[in-house]
């Protein structure tokens, strides 16, 4: 009876992986029935550790877990799924990586994010399957909306009033888009332009599959990036470092592919 309160199985995708002492890792996963937890992998850094496979960043795994005092312990691992295509595009596997690193920033800990797991794994099958940065704008969207902070895009985020079909005023701090009466001297932010608009109210409103089908031109595809980056950073309250390692492999590749090959598939 006791080994049944202090084991638990989990689902989960292993979002990162941290070296401790001399074979150990902290492993981070987000689980849909646990959120995001960290777990100690005893040994995992050994050559002949039969977990070691399974702990892999952006691995889909079930695990055992028992209940320790400052860390649970990953005690076995199976793997459901990986992402076999993703080592074949240093673009992909850093757009892959960025997501993980994002859904670590946005999850609450120990509590379930079904939705927020479903978003990740479907977003990584995506780029698995050679979808460009697209779903990583599509992730950014709906990751942040998941974890209660959808961009106001609908009408002004201050006083509601409905927004003409022109350009508009994004700023963070606010939440959304601010009318020309509302936006005051000095709120950081950036105009948008109707098209990105509607970019960002698509993805906020549709399914990934109808929103990786989009051709997007690649200024407006600039500016939903700067603008969702813009809105990670402030609800994040840093720039992640996978994000950093994503703009720079994206500046690799802009110099031998034409851009609209690293937006779409
Ligand atoms: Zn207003």
């Amino acid at each position: 009876m006791a080994d049944r309160i202090r084991l638990y199985t989990a689902e989960g995708i292993v979002l990162r992986r941290q070296p401790v002492g001399e074979a150990d890792a902290l492993v981070t996963l987000l689980s849909p029935t646990h959120g995001r937890f960290t777990a100690v992998a005893r040994g995992v850094r050994k050559p002949a550790s039969r977990t070691r496979g399974h702990v892999e960043p952006l691995t889909h795994g079930r695990y055992l877990f028992a209940r320790g005092r400052t860390f649970d312990v990953l005690t076995q691992a199976e793997t459901l799924r990986t992402f076999p295509r993703l080592e074949r595009s240093l673009l992909r596997q850093a757009a892959a990586l960025y997501t993980a690193d994002l859904a670590a920033g946005l999850a609450a800990e120990q509590e379930p994010a079904p939705e927020l797991f479903g978003l990740l794994v479907s977003v990584l099958a995506a780029l698995d399957a050679g979808a460009g940065l697209l779903a990583v704008r599509y992730f950014e969207l709906r990751a942040t909306a998941e974890a209660g902070y959808a961009m106001h895009l609908g009408s002004c985020v201050r006083c509601g009033s409905a927004l003409p079909p022109e350009p508009a005023f994004f700023a963070p701090s606010a939440g959304g888009l601010l009318c020309s009466g509302c936006r005051s001297d000095g709120v950081p932010g950036t105009m948008l332009e109707v098209r990105v608009i509607k970019l960002l109210r698509y993805g906020l409103a549709q399914p990934l599959e109808r929103f990786l089908a989009l051709r997007v031109d690649e200024a407006t595809a600039e500016q939903a990036a700067r603008a969702l980056r813009a809105w990670v950073c402030h609800l994040l309250e840093r720039e992640p470092v996978s994000a950093r390692y994503l703009d720079e492999i994206c500046a690799l590749e802009a110099r031998t592919r034409p851009a609209e090959a690293v937006y779409h598939s």
